[in-house]
């Protein structure tokens, strides 16, 4: 671990990789893009890889395809084979093997869907994958089964029919649009998507959930913000991991959503080796806050194919959110879940903090293991009424 991933400072990694690059193409997303590093060649002539990593970077190719924007890539450590922003972008070997708990689609998504890329399992809201593609790929994607467009399966947004779908389901209050990542279309489409959604009149709330902030902090402009503004309430939930990733570019792109008056939240997944820590996590959360993002979510890792070597015991989460409800501010502590595998939704997970439920109290403890017994309400007695009532009525 290096030590300044522990200290709630922002730093900025450019040029790093991209010496001679002019500052006025680093800045422009479409460089970013162009310029992503998505090959064996591209990667080793940057980093030096394990033999684990070039068979995985080899293997890759037909799952979930390698893709790392120049900004994410200068936050790996070349000379850290432990380096937690590699163990998230660069395939492993261990990706090939498939355990039994594991699945293709293990929040059981495809059967949830009423309409192609629209998947609607909680009674008032939707999540509409708009796109296979993401500025980056995460070695982890819940939705690898579809994204990046190498695997077997496709995503195919129904786009017409999913709209009527909007249309026609008045308890759709939400839509969260994902994928993919939506922030990866031009400012003129996503304002068409926002516009046509917020032309439904029961759509109270729309969501973007979106990693650019963090792999591509150029995309977030000036222009976008003001285009995003129009179309309040609108929320952005944010995805990142790691304290590391948290530069001094995704600070002032975060300023940017944030200053445009949108609520900023956080999901992060539980990875082996790149967050499981208890110090990790609370500088990250710091770190969120300092950016004006409320940690939302921390999730354990969903059961995809390939995941075993990233994926943490569940007791792992418990303890963290255990270090930091009490000991650090309350907007800082994530809510920990896990989803129901093959299709349960979103299950809350807390420590136990009710030490013995008899009937009229419970027994709590607190942060600190100390206890302390709630009794349940006595009722006022009849006769105490009767009694405040006159002397009420005596004094009049
Ligand atoms: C996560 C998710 C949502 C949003 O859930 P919230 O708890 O409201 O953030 C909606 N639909 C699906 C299918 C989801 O996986």
């Amino acid at each position: 671990m290096r030590a300044s991933d522990l200290e709630p400072t922002f730093i900025s990694h450019a040029p790093g990789h991209w010496p001679d690059v002019p500052q006025e193409l680093w800045n422009d997303p479409t460089w970013q893009l162009r310029h992503r590093i998505d090959s064996l060649e591209a990667l080793e002539s940057r980093i030096e890889l394990t033999d684990v990593e070039r068979a995985g970077v080899l293997l890759a190719g037909n799952k979930l395809a390698m893709s790392i924007t120049p900004h994410f890539l200068n936050l790996i450590d070349r000379d850290d084979p432990d380096c937690p922003i590699r163990r998230q972008m660069i395939p492993r070997l261990e990706e090939g093997w498939t355990a039994p708990e594991e699945l293709a689609d293990p929040c059981g998504e495809d059967s949830h869907m009423p309409v192609p890329g629209l998947v609607h399992r909680y009674p008032d809201r939707v999540l509409f994958l708009v796109t296979d593609r993401c500025a980056s790929y995460c070695r982890y994607c819940t939705r690898s089964r579809v994204v990046s467009g190498v695997g077997e399966q496709q995503l195919e947004t129904r786009w017409d029919a999913a709209f009527r779908y909007l249309e026609q389901t008045p308890q759709v209050r939400d839509v969260l649009l994902s994928g993919g990542d939506p922030l990866l279309f031009s400012d003129e489409r996503l304002d068409r998507i926002l516009t046509r959604l917020r032309a439904i009149p029961h759509l109270q709330f729309l969501r973007i959930g979106t990693r650019i902030p963090l792999f591509l902090p150029q995309r977030i402009t000036p222009q976008l913000c003001e285009m995003l503004r129009k179309h309040h309430p609108l929320f952005i939930s944010i995805h990142t991991n790691h304290p590391r990733e948290l530069t001094t570019e995704v600070r002032d792109a975060l300023g940017r959503l944030a200053d445009a008056g949108i609520p900023l939240g956080n999901q992060s997944v539980l990875l082996r080796g790149v967050n499981d820590s208890l110090e990790i996590q609370k500088t990250l959360v710091h770190k969120l806050l300092m950016c004006r993002v409320r940690p939302y979510y921390l999730y354990q890792c969903d059961l995809i194919n390939g995941s075993s070597h990233l994926r943490t015991p569940v007791a792992e989460g418990l303890d963290i959110i255990e270090g930091l409800r009490g000991h650090t501010t309350g907007y800082a502590v994530p809510q920990f879940v896990i989803d129901g595998p093959g299709g349960g939704g979103k299950i809350p997970l807390n420590p136990q903090y009710v030490v013995d439920a008899a009937p009229g109290s419970v027994t709590l403890r607190n942060f600190e293991g100390r206890t302390f017994d709630y009794p349940d309400p006595t009722p006022v007695p009849a006769t105490e009424l009767q009694r405040l009532r006159d002397s009420v009525m005596a004094g009049l």
